[in-house]
């Protein structure tokens, strides 16, 4: 099958990480503001070929220009286009997904995180409900996603992670993944509570530059809640994120 976007080129869009859209390509429902991770605060768009998607970040200034092609759009860099496909709808920042942030706060102070400097809201469950609810009115909705920064502490968090979590289980059978700071019985409790996937993100895996841009948190700490995760979530059921920079 010809493929639109490679995994090599998407390697490569997202080690850009933005593109240069004329507005009149993109309305509105087309975008999405980032709520959490280094890239919150930002608006972004999703280009997929139907096998490979990715998430750009808008950039006027960006090497990689967006431009009509054939029925959607291509990536055109140095005048050359490298890859194309169509924009897709974000149901809830994220095509196919409610993903969603709780907390748009954060007690700690990773350097590469604009969160703690949102001092944003923490969500209350209907609002998290009602979010879910209008992803599914949007389109086809395969998956909730939940992310959080930590408002008070880590264990409170979890403990409304678990409340949040239990709702939406109740009120929707999809799966629903969850990627927050762990405590010592967060996959468990998570787990029991309806959640089938975890995610506890390490960043990076060298601990000098961990220090340096989590002097909050411990790697050691996250690596071995990721170890005691896999025996409760299953094999490929716990994940983490690494930043490349
Ligand atoms: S734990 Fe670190 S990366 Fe996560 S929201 Fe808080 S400051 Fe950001």
């Amino acid at each position: 099958m010809h493929q639109g976007l490679t995994a090599e080129t998407k390697a490569l869009l997202i080690s850009i990480g933005s593109g240069d859209v004329d507005s009149s390509l993109l309305p509105d429902e087309l975008k999405t503001i980032a709520t959490a991770g280094p890239g919150a605060g930002g608006t972004s768009f999703f280009i997929s070929d139907g096998l490979h998607r990715v998430r750009l970040t808008l950039n006027t200034e960006s090497s990689l220009k967006i431009i009509p092609w054939r029925d959607g759009v291509a990536v055109r860099k140095e005048g050359r286009i490298i890859a194309y496909g169509k924009f897709e709808l974000p149901l809830c920042h994220c095509p196919e997904q409610a993903y969603i942030t709780v907390s748009e706060r954060c007690i700690f102070d990773c350097k590469f995180c604009p969160v703690p400097l949102l001092n944003g809201r923490v969500k209350t469950i209907d609002e998290i409900i009602t979010m879910v609810e209008c992803a599914s009115k949007n389109g086809d909705l395969e998956a909730i996603s939940l992310t959080s920064g930590v408002a008070e502490s880590p264990e409170k968090k979890v403990e409304y992670m678990v409340r949040v979590v239990r709702a939406l289980a109740q009120h929707y059978n999809l799966p629903i993944g969850v990627s927050v700071y762990p405590t010592d019985t967060s996959s468990e409790k998570l787990y029991a509570a309806g959640a089938c996937e975890i995610k506890y993100n390490v960043e990076t895996m060298d601990p000098a530059i961990f220090e340096r841009v989590c002097p909050d948190l411990s790697l050691d700490y996250i690596v071995s809640a990721l170890e005691k995760a896999v025996p409760v979530f299953g094999k490929n059921h716990v994940s983490s994120n690494f930043i490349l920079a």
